[in-house]
This record gives C-alpha cells, structure tokens and sequence, in this order.
C-alpha cells in the first residue's frame, strides 16, 4: 500500500519518456527570421517582437532571451503581467510595451517596472496623464489611433479632442504614435494605402505637439508591404515564428516549430470497420491504424478530425476519423511496418506539413495553431548559438 509519505518526491524517468509528443523550438531559426525582418526594413526602423500569449505559444522566457540575445530592443506584450514577467526575464535594458493599455489602478507598477502603456482611449490618456501630474514621474507611453479596424485607439474626433484642448495631454511623454493594420496580410486591400494615408495624417498633426514622437504601423505581414509602412518601430509577431506573413507567396521566413506526436498503437485492422468516436471514419480490411498519445487538448483542433496530415518516415499520413481530447488516429496503411511501430512518432508540424498547412485544414490561421499548442509537451529548445 501507497502511503503519503511513502510517495516518491521525484521521478526516475526522463520527461521525454513520459511526454505524449515533443515540441521543439528553433531559437537559432527564430532568430535568423529576426534578422530577416530587420533586413527587410529600414536600417533606422527598429525591428522588435511581439512576444505576446506566451511568445505564441512557443515559451516566452527562451524567445525573448534569443531575441534579446541578438540585439532586439523593443518588445511588445498583450497584457501588464506578460510585461512584468518579461522585465523580470531580460533586466532593464529593453524598451517594453503593453499593447492593451493600462487597466485602472496599475499606473504604478507600470512606472515601477518601466513597461511603456499603450493608450487607446480618452480615459487611458487622461489616468495616465493625471498619474504623472500627480507624482511628477516623466513616464513613456505610446499613443494609439484607430485608422479603420475600429478595435483599439483614439478615434479621429477623440483625437481632435485632444489636440484642441490644451490640457488634452498635459503630462503626457509619448514615445510614439501606432496604430494597426486590418487586412496587412492581403497586400492588394485598399485599406492597407487608406490607413496608412490616415495614420500619415494623425501622426503629421501628433508631432506639431511632440516632435520627437515617432511612428509604428507594420506588424509582420505590414513588413512586406513596402517601405512606407515601416516608420521607425515595426512589430513583427507572427512572422518570427515561422508563420508565413505573404500569404500565396512562397514563405520567406524559415520554420522554427518542429512537433512530433509518440505511437502508442498500431492496429492491423482484421475486417472491416470504423475508427473513432461516433465511428466517423470506415477503414477496409488490411489498413493500418496508428494512434498517438496527443490529442484536441494539446492544441490539435478537434476541426482537423479526418482532415488534418501527419508525417511518418517522409510519408504524409491523414487523420482517420475523429480527434479526440488526448488522442488521434492515423491512416498509416503506406507506411513499411519497419516505421509504424509503437515508440515511434508521427509529426505534426514540421517543414512537411507546416503550421500554415495545419492551419488551413483545420479552417483557422497559423496565429490560432500556435497559441492552441498545449502545456503537455516536452518541449526542446535548440539553442540560438547553434546555426552560423
Ligand atoms: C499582435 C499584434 C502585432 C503582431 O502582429 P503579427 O501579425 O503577429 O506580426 C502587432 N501589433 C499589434 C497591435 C498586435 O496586436
């Protein structure tokens, strides 16, 4: 009989012994699509990261390491706490952004941790202002505008608002003046030259104010639309991580996700029958069926059930009927039974099937793949020393 104490304090095995699939990320990879994006840009642009959910997905202390590692100096988080950790990871020195804005009654530990607000609304402006007033502290922020998502940022009458009032941002030191584009990943929109017009238009009246204040517009896909949309901050997320930011052109960045799935089992099917929950799929006699210890809870969306792809010994095989929470079926009939052995594993996201691949099939956007990838994984971290 087990008692409490007889419980053992550690384990014996390794973690990738006991881990359903392995999750590796190429930090040398991620850091060369760093480099990438910078030559892509301006040499005065400074090319930063949005390292926002968790680095997409992909651990937020090993990537902004990297990327800090290399020479990156602005980095750009979702929430106050994200930007905490983060300050806490990389030490003083880099500029940090949060890109929500400031919630009621955080003023201080934005100040106290040097995370530099992103202020969306009258209220964030006028709290942010009154917070500096008040202790005398010469605090950075950004000023948001909305050019046409209608997601975040001043509208254009709020912003008039603003500029006519000479009290309007009394206190305020803004670093610069952003705003985001809706459709950057479809290069031919109208509305990537209309916001870039409006945002041209805020940012000239801005620096009638604060001549200093600079400019940032483009995020991955926004790189790749032209010098114009570059000014002196860009933001790249997505495209640092592999994820193609040219959609219907070949992918410039290089891939930094690798996933592989272990086989627990493989069924020789003996007649006729079906795999899976609500016996979605049929399979005829002589298939061959391997099952994988990953599941929808790690990230593979359910959507992918009988669509998604895997990769087994270069051969690609589908996912046979229905994924379930821990757990996937696949079609590894083509495959030598030399390879579809247990202990062996299928990839999931690799240079076969990418994370665009994956993303299409299951109907979503690479961003959405990444920021499912589940808690379950060994994850592995090829060192960014490691490609010249
Ligand atoms: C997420 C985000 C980015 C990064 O976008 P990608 O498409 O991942 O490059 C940049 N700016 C803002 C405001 C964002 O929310």
């Amino acid at each position: 009989m087990f008692s409490a104490a007889s419980t053992p304090t550690r384990t014996q095995s390794r973690p990738e012994d006991r881990a359903g699939a392995i999750l590796t990320v190429d930090l040398a990879a991620l850091v060369e699509n760093w480099r990438i994006l910078k030559k892509k840009a301006a040499p005065t642009c400074d090319v930063g990261a949005v390292v926002k959910s968790d680095a997409y997905g992909l651990g937020l202390e090993p990537v902004a390491r990297a990327l800090h590692g290399a020479g990156c100096k602005t980095f750009y988080v979702a929430h106050l706490d994200g930007a905490i950790t983060l300050r806490q990871i990389l030490g003083p020195g880099p500029r940090i952004a949060c890109l929500n804005g400031p919630n009621k009654g955080t003023e201080r530990d934005h100040v106290a941790f040097k995370i530099i607000p992103v202020l969306s609304t009258p209220e964030h402006i006028q709290a942010w202002c009154a917070y500096a007033l008040k202790e005398e502290v010469l605090a950075e922020s950004i000023v948001q505008v909305d050019t046409g998502m209608h997601r975040l940022g001043l509208s254009a009458r709020e912003f008039k608002a603003l500029m006519n009032d000479a009290d309007g941002f009394v206190g305020l030191h803004p670093q610069m003046i952003m705003s985001h584009l809706a459709c950057a990943d479809e290069a031919a929109s109208p509305m990537n030259r209309q916001q870039l017009d409006r945002f041209r238009g805020f940012k000239d009246q801005f620096r009638t104010r604060f001549p200093d204040a600079k400019g940032t517009l483009a995020n991955s896909s926004g790189l790749f639309l032209g010098p114009e949309w570059h000014f002196d901050y860009a933001r790249p997320g997505v495209a640092l991580y592999g994820v193609n930011p040219t959609p219907g052109q070949p992918n410039p960045m290089l891939p930094v996700v690798n996933l592989r799935a272990r086989i627990i089992q493989v069924h020789r099917v003996d007649s006729p029958g079906h795999v899976g929950y609500g016996a979605a799929a049929s399979v005829p006699e002589g298939a061959k069926i391997a099952t994988v210890s990953m599941g929808y809870a790690d990230g593979y969306l359910r959507s992918l059930s009988s669509v998604g792809v895997g990769v087994l010994d270069g051969i690609k095989v589908p996912v046979l009927g229905r994924v379930s929470m821990d757990l996937i079926t696949f079609d590894v009939s083509n495959v030598p039974d030399s390879a579809a052995q247990v202990g062996g594993f299928i990839d999931i996201l690799s240079n076969v099937v990418t994370v665009d691949d994956v993303a299409k099939a299951a109907g979503t956007i690479g961003y959405e793949i990444l920021t499912s990838l589940g808690t379950r994984f060994h994850r592995r971290y090829l060192a960014a020393s490691a490609r010249i």
